[in-house]
C-alpha cells in the first residue's frame, strides 16, 4: 500500500473533496514518482526512523515515508486538507496529523509529546515561508538528524554558498552554523500541479549533534551577520559602525585586526569562522 499520486491521481483527490489549490498556502503538489523517489531516498529513511513532515498536502509524500518510517508526524496548516489525508494516509497507522501552523507550534513540546531521540525532517516546503521555518527548525536546538527539503532553487544555493559568492548570506551562515547542506537535486516546475513560477531544488542538511562552531554569545554572533549583509556593499568597518553604536570606529577597527580582518573587506567575504571570531573579540569588549 505504498505510492505518491500521479498527476490525474491528485487531480481526481481534489476534484472528490471538491478542493483548489490555494496559491497563498504555497500549494504545488508533486505529482512525478521519480522526483517522490529522489526525496525519499536522499532522506535514508529505515523502520527505527522518526519523522515530520512539515505540510503533507494530499498526502503523496506522507504515504511514502509512512511505508518505510516506524514513525512519521505530519503538520498541515490548510484545514480543508484533513478529510482527504484522513482517507490518503490513515490506513497506515503510523502517521499522525496535526492540523496547525508550523510556526506557531511549539516545536519543543511537539518533540516531547511525540518523539524520542533525534528525528528526520522531509518536507516540500511552501516557498512563501521556507526560511522561517528552516530557521526555527535550526535554532531551537532540537534533536534533528537531517532535514530534507524541496526549495526554490535560488534558496538552496544560498542555503550552501561559501564566502565570497553572490549568493553568501544570513541565511547561508545560519544553516551551516548548525549543519551541513548538500544539493541533492534540480527540479523543474513541470513535476508539480500546479507548476510554480521558479525551478526547485532538493537539499538535505545533516544536522550535527553537537556544535559545529564555538561562540560564546549567538545572538551577537547573528546581530554581528545581520548588520554585515544588511549593507553588503558597504565595508565592515562602515556597516557594522551603525550597529554597534557603543563600539566608535576605532575600536570596531581595532575589533576588526584584533580578530585578523581587515576592516576595508566586506561582510560577504567573512567565512563563519571568521565571525565568530569578531563576535568573541566583541563581547570580550562590550563586557
Ligand atoms: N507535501 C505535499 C506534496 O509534496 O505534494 C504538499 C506540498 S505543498 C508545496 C506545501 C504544503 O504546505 C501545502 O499542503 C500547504 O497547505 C502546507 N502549508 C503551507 N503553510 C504551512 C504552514 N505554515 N504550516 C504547515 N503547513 C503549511
Amino acid at each position: 500500500m505504498t505510492g505518491g499520486f500521479t498527476y490525474n491521481e491528485t487531480r481526481e483527490i481534489m476534484k472528490r473533496f471538491g478542493i483548489k489549490p490555494s496559491k497563498g498556502l504555497g500549494q504545488n503538489f508533486l505529482v512525478d514518482k521519480n522526483i517522490l523517489q529522489k526525496m525519499v531516498s536522499a532522506a535514508e529513511i529505515g523502520k527505527d526512523d522518526q519523522v515530520l513532515e512539515i505540510g503533507p498536502g494530499v498526502g503523496t509524500l506522507t504515504r511514502e515515508l509512512a511505508s518505510r518510517a516506524g514513525k512519521v508526524v505530519a503538520v498541515e496548516l490548510d484545514r480543508r486538507l484533513v478529510p482527504v489525508l484522513e482517507c490518503t494516509v490513515k490506513p497506515f497507522g503510523n502517521v499522525e496529523l496535526i492540523n496547525g501552523d508550523i510556526l506557531d507550534l511549539d516545536l519543543a513540546a511537539l518533540w516531547d509529546s511525540h518523539f524520542t531521540g533525534r528525528v528526520k525532517v522531509v518536507a516540500n516546503l511552501p516557498y512563501y515561508v521556507t526560511s522561517p521555518i528552516v530557521m526555527k527548525l535550526l535554532e531551537q536546538r532540537l534533536p534533528l538528524q537531517s532535514i530534507v527539503i524541496m526549495v526554490q532553487k535560488e534558496v538552496a544555493r544560498r542555503m550552501s554558498a561559501q564566502p565570497g559568492s553572490k549568493d553568501y548570506g544570513a541565511l547561508s551562515i545560519a544553516v551551516q552554523y548548525r549543519s551541513e547542506p548538500r544539493m541533492v537535486a534540480e527540479v523543474p516546475p513541470t513535476v508539480f500541479m500546479p507548476p510554480p513560477k521558479v525551478d526547485s531544488a532538493i537539499v538535505r542538511l545533516d544536522v550535527q549533534p553537537g556544535l559545529r562552531y564555538s561562540v560564546k554569545d549567538e545572538a551577537l554572533l547573528f546581530k554581528l551577520v545581520k548588520a554585515a549583509f544588511g549593507q553588503r556593499r558597504k565595508t565592515l568597518l562602515n556597516a557594522l559602525g551603525s550597529a554597534f553604536v557603543t563600539l566608535d570606529r576605532q575600536r570596531l577597527g581595532k575589533a576588526l585586526e584584533a580578530s585578523g580582518i581587515d576592516p576595508k573587506r566586506r561582510g560577504e567575504t567573512l567565512s563563519i569562522d571568521e565571525f565568530c571570531r569578531l563576535a568573541d573579540y566583541i563581547y570580550r569588549e562590550m563586557r
